[in-house]
């Protein structure tokens, strides 16, 4: 699976982040950032999809898989 976040999007409730820590980082303005690429192994699929459903911007969404 891979993630793409739209940075013009983001507004930086960090909700990724705390739902996806592994896959989601807040920058030093408190937006989020992709870890990895985007690259999301097997094991983190559900935590990808929750990150998607709890962003209320619609910030994030799956290119693959
Ligand atoms: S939940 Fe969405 S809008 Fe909020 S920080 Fe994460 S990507 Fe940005």
């Amino acid at each position: 699976m891979k993630l793409h976040l739209d940075t013009e999007l983001c507004q930086g409730h960090s909700r990724c982040v705390m739902v996806a820590p592994e896959l989601f980082d807040a920058d030093e303005d408190g937006y989020s950032m992709l870890l990895h690429n985007g690259d999301v192994p097997a094991s983190l699929h559900n935590k990808a999809r929750l990150a998607v459903d709890n962003c209320p911007e619609y910030a994030i969404e799956v290119l693959e898989g």
